[in-house]
């Protein structure tokens, strides 16, 4: 695949590690030998996957004279704290739009994410209900901006469109390459879909390199119908955008709804154990929203014997370590 073609920065410092996990896969039982890619070391304050998507992103809104950026995501979004770090480095005003998607869920107080929006120079930052038109809200704090003299560019929530995923192609590419290099034989790659910018853009990049490694989506949100739809629409366009021949196989894409709990950021106790897992025997942070709940799945796949004995299984460690300290009580309990 040709990245050079699209607007891009340098926000990447070379590949992101991939390392054994050998204590966590000996608790597990030892049939499986499991991986990590470590995204969660990507640079960018505190470091996770929206720095691979907003190397793209952000270099569109240079590319069409943007002086301010607006986004949106939860009130712990990484999405949002990342987007903020990467503006802060270009010199661009960032302004947020934050979801109350769990009633009563913001705290002006908090920690975690919320207090390095702060650090991290956020303009404005306009917290609206559950359920809003999240699109509606930044169109209309463009406008805002604009007749204030600014030029706005928008970024979706999560960074998940065609330009943003691309990011996410491209790490399967250099993933492809590591393995390559490690003669390393890896079965399946585990991976969050929440906004699904990084599970389409994993497809889609698997495809355009001929890999045939399955990819298995963990949702964080959505029921399993509901997600692969989501995933498989953005998977088409980016594609397209990439120019991949042949089209994208429909059942190249899997999730699985059933570690989701009973919501988006909210705790279960296998993402408490999956968090406690890899703390103690991989000195791994995970976080409570994606990377714990995915890694709850991978834990349950494992235990359940979906993956054949000996196999290889690589964790994609998307990041988010920042939210673990807005749950101390949950981690506690
Ligand atoms: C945003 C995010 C994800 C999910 O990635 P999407 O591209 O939105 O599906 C996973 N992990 C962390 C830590 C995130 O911040």
């Amino acid at each position: 695949m040709n990245f050079t073609k699209f607007p891009r920065r340098n926000y990447l410092q070379g590949p992101t590690p991939i390392e054994a996990m050998p204590q966590l896969s000996k608790a597990l039982g030892g049939d499986v030998n499991l991986f990590v890619k470590r995204d969660d070391l990507l640079p960018g304050a505190a470091g996770g996957n929206k720095t691979r998507k907003l190397e793209f992103c952000i270099a569109d809104a240079l590319e069409n004279g943007a002086d301010a950026i607006i986004t949106c995501g939860a009130v712990q979004s990484n999405h949002c704290r990342l987007t903020a770090s990467w503006s802060a480095k270009e010199g661009l005003e960032c302004h947020l739009l934050l979801e109350e998607r769990v009633k009563g869920s913001y705290n002006i107080e908090a920690s975690g994410n919320n207090f390095l929006f702060e650090l991290l120079n956020v303009r404005t930052t306009k917290v609206v209900e559950g359920g809003s038109d999240m699109m509606g809200e930044m169109e209309k704090k463009a406008e805002e901006l604009k007749a204030a003299g600014k030029t706005p560019y928008i970024i979706p929530g999560g960074a998940s469109n065609p330009i943003g995923a691309t990011g996410y192609a491209l790490c399967a590419e250099e993933t492809m390459t590591q393995i390559n290099e490690m003669r390393l034989k890896i079965d399946t790659i585990v991976v969050p879909s929440g906004s699904a910018g990084t599970h389409a853009g994993m497809i889609v990049g698997m495809t355009g390199i001929n890999g045939n490694i399955p990819i298995l989506g963990m949702n964080v949100s959505r029921t399993k119908e509901v997600q692969e739809e989501i995933v498989y629409k953005l998977a088409i366009e980016t594609a397209e955008r990439l120019e991949v021949k042949g089209g994208l196989d429909r059942s190249s894409v899997v999730c699985y709804g059933d570690y989701v709990g009973p919501g988006y950021s909210l705790p279960t106790d296998s993402m408490v154990e999956a968090v406690k897992l890899f703390a103690m025997n991989e000195a791994i942070l995970l976080d409570p929203v994606y990377s714990g709940k995915t890694a709850a799945g991978l834990i349950d796949q494992v235990r359940k014997g979906t993956f054949a004995k000996g196999a290889n299984v690589l964790f994609l460690h998307t990041g988010g370590s920042p939210a673990l300290y807005s749950y101390l009580d949950t981690f506690r309990q």
